[in-house]
């Protein structure tokens, strides 16, 4: 069986990563997410090992000691990142592993993973991202702040991305991230798989 292979989704937060992840999920059975793990407070409703493993500093400080991530980085003043057993695991399996991660952790994972499919979303525009975020009302008004500050910058690194795709309707952007699967599959490079 060939490898699978890692789909790298990055965006702008509040862009609708988490609902566009969930949506592709539900629709194949070759697509599995990676759960991060972070240090970031756990917003109601969150579960942990669902959204993410809710980890201390000193336990996420001492999983980076041991080399268990693939990548890590500090985005809006917490640490976030992906556990290296899963995605190898899954790429081993024939699988496409989804990481919503950020810009940096994404750069990070190009050093290794040179066969990622790198997928930057975008907002329909800047004033639409505020009011996603003031929508879902679980960031205090200096957080908002900072997030939309760090989209802005996000948004200079699109051009490391294969692809960007503009998020305005959820059914549309899963129906174009299928079509980036399918032609991903058919490139005459993707032999033995890309690990
Ligand atoms: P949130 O706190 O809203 O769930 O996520 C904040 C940001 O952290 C988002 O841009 C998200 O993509 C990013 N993020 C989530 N998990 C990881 C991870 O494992 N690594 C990195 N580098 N970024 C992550």
């Amino acid at each position: 069986m060939r490898d699978g292979f890692l789909m790298v989704i990055s965006g702008p937060s509040g862009v609708g990563k988490g609902t566009v992840c969930e949506a592709l999920r539900a629709k194949r059975d070759d697509i599995k997410y990676s759960i991060s793990a972070t240090t970031r407070k756990k917003r109601p409703g969150e579960v942990d090992g669902e959204n993410y493993y809710f980890l201390s500093l000193e336990e996420f400080k001492e999983k980076v000691k041991r080399d268990e991530f693939i990548e890590h980085a500090k985005v809006h003043n917490n640490f976030y990142g992906t556990p290296k057993d899963y995605v190898e695991e899954n790429i081993g399996k024939g699988n496409i592993v989804i990481l919503e991660i950020d810009v940096q952790g994404a750069l990070q994972v190009k050093k290794n993973f040179p066969g990622a499919v790198y997928i930057f979303l975008l907002p329909p525009n800047l004033e639409e991202l505020r009011s996603r975020i003031v929508k879902r009302a679980t960031e205090d008004e200096e957080t908002i702040n900072l997030r939309m500050h760090n989209a802005e910058k996000e948004l200079s690194f699109i051009d490391k991305y294969d692809y960007a795709v503009v998020n305005d309707e959820v059914d549309d952007t899963v129906y174009k991230i299928e079509c980036i699967i399918e032609a991903e599959k058919l490139k005459a490079t993707y032999l033995g798989g890309n690990k």
